[in-house]
């Protein structure tokens, strides 16, 4: 519990600050937990409480809190240049290295980058684009987006139509024109009898359903995140994106792959298309593009994209979109230095080493009567809580049981974070064989307090 007296940290955060995506009876009950900085992969509390961060801050923070390379990388630009726009043709150096750089990392032979501040932002700049190009070149009808139910997109108007989550509801969202197809969750979504075949299948068959009586012309993309992040971990069906992908192609329907998450290496390779195998028109990226040490997002276009939204720019002398922070320099000159940490100087390599133990430690906890399913992919996984095992049946909602494992965890100096029914794991690509084992043995004892209180 924390200090919940007039003057603490905590009550002053109460008073005048408000707090996204956060269950409000357990900040009534215990307070926030107010940070003041990070060592590795663990995070520090006003009162000097050490917890271990399963999650990466959001999924971000791979290279840990006070990684050297990167607070040097920031401090250094920012004494050489510490703000500029990417506007009227102007650009700072570090903006042009990072763009080559992307490029070179990136599944595509050739394209070009268009920077944001966020994830969210990057899809909303892609949606634009898309528009603007469909309209410029006489499909001024192709408007239509297509995502997955328990996608996760971002949460801007646009972006949070394309995210699949009942939530938006209580914003009158989604906007007309997104369309959410059933999510490829096998273990969840398959019928009685279904192989995992023939449910990949059918995921296709209701793409080509969906395509068919919306009209392929009034369709401008599809977005879809490799690994699903926010809705759960949740892993394609085999040979998900091998089944849908040529459907899209023979309607002309730009495929988009969303690696806010999955970019730079959470799934085991840079790119979570490349762990899935399929190739992408444009890439989404943020999140890991810094190591969360600098708020940007960046579209990544392939060569097709590029020369067909160049040219539609050029039809009217000027793509008209942009951030004033688009493409910071000081956000570059982080980002350069972050995609070398990972690549270059054993995060990603680390994280590969690290992959089998952490599998195995999930494994093992799936043991327990109450988790129903362990889903992952490389450093990334989930633990979904049921009540029954065998029928899948979850928790009643109102035992909050996913809220109350994360509260007791960070009594055991470990965040988690609830998702649904599900706990997410997400280290940092620095996380050592000893900070894994704290990890599962601290979640292990929440764990059995809380099925022993619900059970
Ligand atoms: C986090 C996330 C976003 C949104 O990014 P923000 O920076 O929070 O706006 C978009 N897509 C995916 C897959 C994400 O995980």
């Amino acid at each position: 519990m924390n200090d919940q007296s007039p003057n603490s940290w905590e009550s002053r955060a109460d008073a005048h600050s408000f707090y996204g995506f956060t269950d409000l009876p357990t900040i009534e009950d215990r307070g926030a937990v107010v940070l003041t900085h990070g060592k590795g992969p663990y995070v520090v509390d006003v009162h000097g409480r050490e917890y271990l961060d399963a999650n990466s801050g959001l999924w971000n923070m791979v290279a840990g809190f006070d990684h050297p390379g990167l607070t040097e990388a920031a401090k250094a630009q920012y004494d050489r240049f510490p703000g500029y726009h990417a506007f009227f043709g102007r650009m700072a150096d570090q903006t042009v290295a990072l763009s080559e750089k992307l490029v070179e990392v990136s599944p595509f032979d050739d394209g070009k980058v268009f920077y944001t501040n966020s994830g969210s932002e990057a899809n909303d700049t892609m949606v634009k684009m898309l528009w603007f190009m469909h309209a410029a070149e006489g499909n001024p009808n192709r408007r239509k987006i297509i995502t997955r139910k328990n996608a996760y997109h971002g949460v801007t108007a646009v972006s949070a139509s394309m995210t699949g989550k009942p939530y938006n509801s209580v914003f009158g969202l989604p906007l007309p024109e997104f369309l959410h197809l059933t999510c490829p969750h096998y273990w969840r979504e398959g019928r009685n009898g279904e192989s995992e075949a023939e449910f990949t299948k059918r995921m296709a068959t209701e793409l080509e359903d969906m395509i068919a009586a919306e009209g392929a012309d009034t369709i401008a993309g599809f977005f879809a995140e490799p690994v699903m992040g926010a809705g759960g971990v949740i892993p394609p069906s085999k040979g998900y994106f091998q089944a849908i992908q040529p459907i899209l192609k023979k309607h002309g329907i730009p495929l988009i792959s969303d690696e806010v998450i999955c970019g730079f290496g959470r799934t085991g390779e840079v790119w979570g298309c490349e762990t899935y195998n399929f190739m992408p028109d444009a890439i989404i990226s943020s999140k890991c593009l810094t190591a969360g040490y600098f708020p940007m997002g960046a579209v990544i276009l392939g060569p097709e994209l590029t020369n067909r939204l160049q040219a539609a720019s050029e039809a009217i002398e000027e793509f008209p979109h942009g951030f004033t922070a688009s493409g910071h320099p000081v956000g570059s000159a982080i980002a350069l230095k972050a995609i070398d940490v990972i690549l270059n100087e054993g995060l990603l390599d680390n994280a590969r080493a690290m992959t089998p133990l952490f599998e195995e430690g999930m494994a093992r906890i799936g043991e327990m009567a109450n988790i129903g399913e362990v889903r992952g992919k490389g450093l990334m996984g989930a633990l979904e809580a049921v009540q029954d095992k065998a029928t899948k049946t979850p928790f009643d909602g109102s035992l909050s049981v996913s809220e109350r494992i994360a509260n007791t965890c960070t009594d055991h100096g470990l965040i988690c974070r609830p998702l649904g029914q599900s706990i997410v794991l997400c280290p940092p690509f620095i996380i050592t064989p000893g900070q894994l084992d704290e990890m599962f043995d601290k979640l292990g004892k929440a764990l059995t307090q809380v099925f022993n209180d619900v059970a």
